[in-house]
């Protein structure tokens, strides 16, 4: 299988794919001011072309996708479309959504909640500091003025004046001992905000179906990993893996079923899980995996014996006790540093499961470097 080294002859693939006209950036000289306008207006032509010859809304998620095809950053969806051109099925906006990893991943709603959360939590953190600090000034405060009050009332017995400064500071002090209850009460409720803005948290960073790590997590989690075993000069392989013909049995038994089984395949993934390797979602009824000291054909071997236990078993819909039969997955699995970075690594082992699927399904398949 062949892999794309840079974006480049990938977006020229995609072009003939599309059956647009050659790009006139690919003959302008690279670097120079026209042609990287030419580019920008090459792109903004596939983006124009496809919405128009899909007769698609021209939606903010349309553009995204469509933006997302034009720059190559797409592979395996305009694989998909390939396909369902080929098999004259209509492209519609919905199918797009359902198909897009870009939609998902770069979505604008994550990057608010990271900006939100990340406000908030330094905003908890300064509102802890001036409380503390102020509350700790008023105490100061008032303990001075206390021993003033001591002082006061003494000389009060010479003078009347004096009796009211008494009287004056005694107010003062009270207040100050109300102030400082209300700021040891605020502290209290910030530590209460952190503990929750902690969960939202862990919340962002975790699949709800599955309760693995979803994708966000699991992006993270690959640059961890790819940074610390370089510096161990230690193996690292990626695997992603891909439920086979999982529509079938959402159109027969249902989409709470197409949950059970994505749960059920989660499950069964997640028993090899350990320290060195890693499980997440990656959307739908897609898995990635990392495997940390392991060699690309020990992560193959690890993978497979998941996939030919999960094939063994017979699964039955709970609801309805109809059989389901056997649930099968295909993998891809990829050396990351055989690769210029983990993406490509990724991507790479996206292309060996789609090699997988058209050999025939329920099959791990290594990408060649
Ligand atoms: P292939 O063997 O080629 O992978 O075929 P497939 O039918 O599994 O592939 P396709 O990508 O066409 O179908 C995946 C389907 O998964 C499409 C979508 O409706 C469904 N899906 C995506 N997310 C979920 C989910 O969270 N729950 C359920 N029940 N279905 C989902
Ligand atoms: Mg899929
Ligand atoms: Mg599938």
């Amino acid at each position: 299988m062949s892999e794309h080294t840079s974006s480049q002859p990938l977006v020229g693939t995609l072009l003939a794919r599309f059956g647009l006209r050659a790009s006139a950036a690919e003959k302008a000289l690279p670097g120079t001011v026209d042609a990287a306008r030419e580019r920008r207006r090459e792109i903004m032509e596939k983006v124009t072309s496809f919405l128009l010859d899909q007769d698609l809304e021209i939606s903010s998620t349309n553009l995204i996708i469509a933006h997302a095809l034009a720059t190559g950053m797409e592979p395996s969806l305009a694989r998909k479309i390939e396909a369902r051109k080929a098999a004259d099925e209509p492209i519609s906006g919905d199918w797009l959504r359902e198909h897009s990893q870009v939609v998902e991943t770069a979505s604008e709603r994550e990057s608010r909640t990271d900006a939100l959360l990340g406000k908030l939590d330094r905003g908890i953190n300064q509102f802890t500091e001036t409380t503390k600090s102020a509350r700790s000034a008023t105490h100061d405060y008032g303990g001075e003025l206390e021993q003033h009050i001591g002082k006061l009332d003494a000389a009060a017995k010479t003078g009347a004046l004096f009796t009211e400064i008494a009287t004056l500071a005694k107010t003062m002090l009270e207040r100050t001992r109300q102030a400082e209850e209300d700021m040891r009460r605020s502290e209290s409720e910030a530590a209460n905000l952190r503990r929750n803005l902690k969960r939202a948290q862990r919340d962002a960073e975790l699949d709800h179906l599955t309760g693995l790590p979803n994708r966000r997590a699991f992006e993270a989690l690959l640059d961890q990993q790819y940074r610390e075993a370089r510096a161990a000069i230690e193996p690292l392989s990626v695997a992603f893996c891909d439920i086979d013909h999982f529509k079938r049995i959402n159109d027969t038994h249902g989409h709470d079923t197409g949950d059970r089984v994505i749960q059920a395949v989660a499950e069964s993934l997640s028993r090899t899980a350990h320290e060195n390797c890693h499980v997440a979602r990656h959307g739908g009824e897609e898995f990635v995996m990392i495997f940390r000291n392991y060699s690309t054909q020990e992560a193959c071997a690890a993978l497979d014996a998941v996939r030919e236990l999960t094939a063994q078993k017979r699964f039955v819909n709970r609801k309805t006790d109809e059989p389901i039969g056997s649930v099968t997955f295909s993998g891809g699995v990829a050396n990351i540093f055989g690769y210029d970075n983990p993406r490509d690594a990724l991507k790479a082992a996206d292309e060996a499961l789609y090699e997988a699927k058209v050999s025939g399904r329920n099959r791990i398949v290594i990408a060649s470097t």
